[in-house]
């Protein structure tokens, strides 16, 4: 019986050697509640095409998953709404994400009215950037309480010029295509994987 894989001591270290290369750092950005940290935590549960213990710090997620027959190494930060009383995280957060997912929540039109400030000032921090930039209107199960239409939702993406995805971290739904359409995205910029 007994465990398949060596278990070398260098398995944390060996993903920059993997083809594509390196970790690609994903920040989750939103209001409050919007479900950022639900999402990581499904993100945290994705099986990961090689069974090895990645790094899990405390609200840093790393998962090696692959797409499109190719691995990556995701490495998803949910420390937006850190306790940050200058800035700092969110300054830091802005500056060294490989992509970038703005969560808010379709019940909750606050939150969605956030993401074009928060779009702004990303841009703004990273001028003359073409970043991988996913919208996720987050909570799509709790269809009687909908407050932003999935029209909406697109059409904000479109204007803003980045992915638009519905998910459900509730009932777990779109949220695998969500992290590899990420990486997808960051591929494309890359032009790792046009044919
Ligand atoms: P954060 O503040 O953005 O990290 O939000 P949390 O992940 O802490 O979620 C806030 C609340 O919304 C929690 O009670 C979650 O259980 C709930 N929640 C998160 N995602 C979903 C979802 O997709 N559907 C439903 N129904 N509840 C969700």
């Amino acid at each position: 019986v007994g465990s398949p894989h060596s278990g070398s001591s260098d398995s944390v270290l060996s993903s920059d050697s993997l083809p594509g290369g390196g970790l690609l750092k994903v920040m989750l950005l939103g209001e409050s509640g919007v479900g950022k940290t639900a999402l990581a935590g499904i993100f945290a549960g994705l099986e990961e095409s090689q069974p090895q213990v990645l790094q899990s710090a405390e609200d840093t997620y790393e998962r090696r998953i692959l797409v499109d027959n190719e691995e990556a190494t995701l490495v998803v930060y949910d420390i937006w709404e850190s306790m940050d009383s200058c800035g700092w995280i969110q300054e830091n957060c802005l500056q060294m994400g490989d992509a970038y997912v703005i969560v808010f929540s379709v019940t909750d039109r606050v939150s969605f009215n956030k993401v074009t400030e928060l779009l702004l000032r990303l841009r703004t921090s990273r001028p003359n950037q073409d970043l991988p930039i996913i919208l996720v209107g987050n909570k799509s199960d709790l269809v009687r309480s909908r407050e932003v239409s999935r029209e909406e939702g697109r059409s904000v993406a479109v204007m803003l010029n980045c992915k638009y995805v519905e998910t459900s971290a509730a009932l777990d739904h779109n949220t695998r295509e969500l992290f590899e359409g990420v990486v997808r995205q960051i591929r494309l910029r890359r032009g790792e994987t046009r044919e």
